[in-house]
């Protein structure tokens, strides 16, 4: 992977660049916005990683914030180490709808020894991820046009306002 690949991923602006482990966040009141989120909003910011949704306004797209474990957590059943999986550098901004399209996704790596080599598993992991939403969020929006915004609109096209006598 060229340094130049690297500075399109979210993990670039991290302290340390995201290849240095910043710790598992304070889990707080355990809810993504208000318990273990902020450490990870601290590096990642308010929009979502992977499909760029804006989430510091309005409050109805703040509803929308959670976390993601970019190489996901239940790695750990493959010996992934979970201080790894947990550690802020594994996780970012991601909105609700992203979080649920990717749930299925799983790593297929056997588990890395070095750290370093963790890194450019997430940073695959990442990029796989991104696409894979990209995809699903184009599927869903044609859905929605087809199921939902054709249905409401009127079969002709627009015409002005007839002007009332
Ligand atoms: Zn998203």
């Amino acid at each position: 992977m060229t340094a130049a690949a690297n500075s399109d991923l979210p993990f670039a602006r991290y302290e340390g660049g995201g290849r240095r482990l910043l710790g598992r966040p304070r889990q707080g009141d355990l809810t993504p916005r208000h318990g273990y989120g902020p450490p990870v909003f601290e590096q990642c910011g308010f929009t979502c990683a992977y499909c760029g949704m804006d989430m510091s306004a309005p409050y109805e797209n703040w509803l929308q914030l959670s976390v993601d474990h970019v190489v996901p957590s239940g790695a750990r059943s493959s010996g992934y180490p979970p201080a790894w999986l947990e550690d802020v550098t594994n996780l970012v901004t991601c909105c609700r709808p992203c979080n649920e399209f990717s749930n299925a996704f799983v790593v297929a790596e056997p588990a890395p020894r070095e750290v370093e080599a963790f890194f450019l598993l997430r940073d695959r992991a990442f990029i796989a991820k991104r696409a894979l939403l990209r995809t699903k969020h184009e599927k869903e929006r044609q859905w929605y046009q087809d199921h939902v915004v054709a249905l409401q609109e009127p079969t002709g096209p627009d015409l002005p306002a007839e002007p009332t006598p």
